[in-house]
């Protein structure tokens, strides 16, 4: 496990340093959702779950198969220095998941959003996958111009 240092500077410029360990589960500490589905403390339909992530159906699904698939450590997105490993191992369980959910021959949109542009919802990494359905181009009807 990693370990960051974090240095704080107080009003009289002395600063403190605490070392901590990234990616510690959160459930207990914060109110992150996916923590909480993580931890079992808040009920999710499961599809897949191994040591380092677990995959569940979106409760707002935006396609016929929608499924999250998260890491168990809680990271905030792709911004958040998130180990190779752990991107490399979700990369290699999609396939898995979309075989359970019955779509990995038909074909499957894999999406990660990050930052407040993205219209990102949950601030725990996941990765959605969509699939059941033809879906058209990903376009930017919906999406606004910046006015500047
Ligand atoms: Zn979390």
């Amino acid at each position: 496990m990693p370990h960051y240092l974090l240095t704080f500077v107080d009003v009289l410029g002395l600063s403190t340093s605490v070392y901590f360990e990234k990616g510690l589960p959160m459930s207990e500490n914060c109110d992150c959702l996916f923590c909480k589905i993580v931890a079992g403390e808040i009920p999710s339909k499961i599809v897949y779950e191994d040591d380092i992530c677990m995959a569940f159906d979106d409760v707002e699904p935006e396609a016929p198969v929608h499924t999250l698939l998260v890491p168990k450590q809680h990271y905030e997105n792709l911004n958040d220095n998130v180990p190779a490993e752990v991107l490399g191992h979700m990369l290699e369980t999609l396939p898995k998941v979309a075989e359970i959910k019955g779509v990995h021959d038909s074909g499957y949109r894999t999406i990660m959003n990050t930052g407040p542009d993205s219209a990102a919802t949950v601030p725990h990494l996941h990765m959605h996958l969509m699939g059941g359905v033809l879906f058209g181009r990903a376009t930017f009807e919906n999406s606004q111009r910046y006015n500047n």
